[in-house]
């Protein structure tokens, strides 16, 4: 018996992609039933993040119509990375691998032939990687690479230019489900589970229909997010800070002694201005930097559940099959 696929996709508000998507991973599903490298038993799993439009009825609706659709419906909007996760956490029981996909197509649905191939191979972590960057903004690409830049040098290991468009076997889903944190960045985590590991290589499309759900100011949170959670390189930086301006002070000191001396003591207005509102500003910065960890402990402590579910057909067809 082959093994069992379930492929996780996150929707919000994509009712004008859905169908397009329902289909195109359908006939890829069966595609590879046909071929025998998946179980019939295989399925898609269409995660609502508390979507506002007709998304919810159009997954009901294609759960009814064919066997291999499934959904799962969260209470409200979680975010797409508690979306990934729930997917996962409900699938794990029932699959042997798992492959997650954004619902807008921008991802090539082809590269799935590739990753399920790697994965027969013993594969157990499978990287989708876009190799062209052309449908994005020239402000996107350029950010994007400075952000791989900054975190290589504060020691986080991601795998540049991948996104949340993977494969992952049982046993490394299962390693991922193990971190508990609420303050998710799953591309960070995934490359600290381990395992053998491939990468796939697709071009980038334009979204097929819809706008981003990721506008700019969710996307900065995001990447902040991603240093914050995975680096306290910043608290460090700090620290140096420190050492810098009162290495300056103490130059202030001998120049301001010497200053006396001499008799020129007047002057001085000047450098006590810049003085103030410089370590003002230094100080401040470095209290936002802790507070920004201070934060982060505040989510996590409170070990609030990450999403309520509200439906879900996923368990009931998998125990029929
Ligand atoms: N998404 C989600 N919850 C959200 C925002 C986005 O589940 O709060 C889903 C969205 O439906 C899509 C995926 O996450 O399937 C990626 O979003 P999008 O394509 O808008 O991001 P972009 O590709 O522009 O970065
Ligand atoms: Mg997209």
């Amino acid at each position: 018996m082959a093994d069992i696929l379930t492929i996780i996709v996150p929707c919000y508000n994509e009712e004008e992609v859905l169908p397009e998507t329902a289909k195109e991973l359908g006939s890829i599903l069966e595609d590879l039933v046909d071929q025998n490298k998946v179980s019939p038993k295989s399925k898609i799993l269409f995660v609502n993040d508390g979507s506002k439009d007709k998304t919810w009825k159009l997954i009901s609706r294609y759960s009814k119509d064919y066997p291999y659709v499934t959904g799962l419906k969260f209470a409200r909007n979680y975010g797409h990375q508690n979306a990934l996760l729930a997917g996962m956490k409900t699938a794990v029981r029932y699959s042997d691998m798992i492959i997650t996909i954004d619902a807008d197509l921008q991802d090539d649905v082809k590269a799935i032939y590739q990753m399920v191939d790697q994965y027969l191979d013993g594969v157990d972590v499978v990287y989708g990687v876009r190799n062209s960057r052309e449908t994005d903004t020239f402000f996107k690409r350029r950010t994007a690479l400075a952000y791989y830049g900054l975190m290589k040098k504060l020691g986080v290991h991601l795998v540049p230019d991948s996104a949340d468009y993977r494969l992952l076997s049982k046993r490394a889903t299962e390693a991922l489900l193990q971190y508990q944190e609420r303050n998710l960045f799953l591309r960070g985590m995934v490359p600290l589970v381990g395992y053998q590991s491939a990468t796939v290589y697709y071009p980038r499309k334009e979204r097929f229909a819809g706008e981003s759900k990721y506008p700019l100011g969710k996307m900065l949170h995001f990447a902040l997010d991603g240093i914050t959670s995975f680096s306290i390189a910043p608290i460090q930086l700090i620290l140096v800070l420190g050492i810098l301006t009162t290495s300056i002070s103490i130059l202030m000191m001998i120049y301001v002694c010497v200053a006396k001396m001499l008799g020129h003591v007047i002057t001085g207005w000047a450098s006590l201005m810049i003085s103030i509102w410089l370590l003002g500003g230094i100080q401040l910065i470095s209290v936002s930097v802790i507070g920004e960890y201070v934060g982060k402990i505040f989510t996590e402590v409170k070990h609030r559940p990450r999403y309520n579910i509200e439906d879900e057909n996923y368990s009931d067809k998998m125990e029929k099959d």
